[in-house]
């Protein structure tokens, strides 16, 4: 049984309870004051989760493989990267490598992460709190916000102040 916290429908409800005033504050985010705060806000939020209690982002969702990823995973795999994209990996509509299923194929039953010190760049930067992504790419984290309780965290944190 998941904590209440990061179980799917409180995370859900949270969002919808919230989402009108995560849109207003993004559409206005205070770019300058703001990106300055999100390391030291960032580390506060990190040190109170436990994203082996949750997995959100790793059952549903899926990085991008970017060459470099691709390069690094596959050496660790000890496949060649065509393996690795046959055997995992599709194109997206942007052309990127994404997983073909969902949950990821290197999630554990235990939520960690077969790959972990290998991991895509994106899963190494998700949700993306301490950067300055989280108040430019308004779509991708009111995305984010809908599933993450780090971002939801993060970003009523930003809005307290
Ligand atoms: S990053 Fe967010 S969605 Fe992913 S496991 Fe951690 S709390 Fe859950
Ligand atoms: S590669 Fe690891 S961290 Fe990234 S989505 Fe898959 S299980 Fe999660």
């Amino acid at each position: 049984m998941l904590k209440p916290e990061y179980q799917p429908e409180k995370i859900r409800d949270r969002f919808l309870k919230n989402q009108q005033a995560y849109k207003k504050f993004l559409a206005r985010a205070p770019l300058k004051k703001g990106i300055p705060k999100l390391a030291g806000l960032a580390q506060e939020v990190y040190a109170r989760h436990d994203c082996l209690s949750c997995a959100a982002c790793c059952k549903n969702y899926s990085p991008r493989f970017k060459a470099p990823d691709l390069k690094r995973i596959s050496k660790y795999l000890g496949m060649k990267e065509t393996e690795l994209q046959d055997l995992y990996l599709k194109r997206d509509e942007d052309g990127d490598y994404v997983m073909k299923t969902a949950p990821c194929a290197f999630l554990g039953p235990d939520h960690r992460c077969s790959i972990y010190e290998k991991r895509p760049s994106d899963c190494q930067r998700f949700p993306y709190i301490d950067e300055d992504v989280f108040l430019k790419r308004k779509e991708l984290t009111l995305k984010n916000l809908s599933f993450c309780p780090i971002a939801q965290d993060m970003m009523e944190k930003l809005m307290e102040r």
